[in-house]
């Protein structure tokens, strides 16, 4: 099945999008991305996009700062988003990939005077973390500070940290890189954010520590809430907790809720998947299908009916 893109103002097939070679986005990172989820719930036969608006939010937030105007309010990118789903027709999990990126052929590093565009597209895309549990490692890079390269946006440039945890990770032999803060507080996956059990109730890495704050994140500290009655406590987290922790699991839109079996070659609880963790992953598949009536504001169906 063809891919199509939104891309220069209007649809076109994916192979066709192409950008210039002095595109500005291509030399500095000066872009901005979304990563975000469309689920097919094959009973249904409709395809859900998960908490969308939330997607354009962040990325109109990561737009501020990065002084790009988007020619689009966050309602037209929803609007965009879907017809461009329509228009693919997939049948299966996608991942749609939203960019928003200075796109003046123009040399010079800055982020001012320069012409912006937005594009996206989407393709099929299964499980990212192929594995039911993780064996993950402490990262020797750490994740940067606000002050260096701001981590609560998506900006591109900022996943050279990311692609090095990663790349670290499995050159290691390990699945995932934990990154920790410049402090040496726990900070988060190359991808996703890191949740641990301790004491039955979830604890997290907060704002300071330096993380993207992430949408799936968010999904879980309020299903862990309504639905289970367990606090998530946003706190530094040292290293050692990680070993200590009874549960410990990664989020994110890419990753889903991963659970981690193994850090620095520690088993972590039994080295399966936690009762809590199970709990979460079994209500959270449920609620981005649309096959929870209680969250489907968070649904958007793509094929009219
Ligand atoms: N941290 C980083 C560095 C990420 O790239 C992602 C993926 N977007 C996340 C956390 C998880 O964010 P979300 O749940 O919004 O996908």
């Amino acid at each position: 099945m063809p891919s199509y893109a939104f891309f220069q103002k209007k649809f076109v097939p994916l192979a066709e999008a192409k950008i210039g070679v002095m595109t500005h986005a291509l030399h500095y990172g000066t872009a901005l991305f979304e990563g975000i989820r469309g689920n097919w719930n094959s009973q249904q036969k409709q395809m859900y996009i998960f908490r969308l608006k939330e997607h354009y939010q962040r990325l109109e937030s990561g737009c501020r700062l990065l002084k790009i105007k988007l020619p689009y309010s966050v309602d037209e990118l929803c609007r965009l988003t879907v017809e461009l789903v329509q228009r693919c027709g997939f049948e299966e999990d996608i991942y749609i990939r939203p960019l928003a990126y200075k796109s003046s052929e123009a040399l010079g590093v800055r982020l001012h005077d320069l012409e912006a565009d937005f594009l996206v597209f989407a393709i099929p895309w299964g499980r990212y973390l192929d594995m039911d549990t993780c064996r993950c490692c402490v990262s020797s890079w750490r994740r940067p500070d606000d002050n260096v390269i701001p981590p609560q946006i998506k900006s591109t440039g900022i996943y050279i940290n990311s692609a090095l945890t990663k790349t670290e990770a499995i050159e290691n032999g390990f699945d995932e890189g934990i990154m920790l803060s410049p402090e040496g507080y726990v900070s988060e996956g190359s991808g996703e954010n890191i949740f641990l059990v301790i004491d039955g109730q979830l604890v997290t890495p907060a704002i300071y520590n330096n993380i993207l704050m992430g949408i799936t994140r968010d999904t879980v500290i309020r299903l862990a809430q309504n639905e289970l009655d367990i606090e998530t406590i946003e706190r530094p987290v040292v290293r050692s907790e990680l070993y200590t922790a009874s549960e410990c699991f990664l989020t994110g839109t890419a990753a889903h809720i991963t659970p981690i079996a193994e850090i620095d070659n520690r088993r972590i609880g039994s080295g399966g998947i936690g009762k809590i963790t199970g709990k979460l992953q079994k209500l959270y598949f449920a609620v981005i299908r649309g096959d929870n009536p209680k969250y489907l504001a968070w649904c958007t169906p793509v094929y009219k009916k």
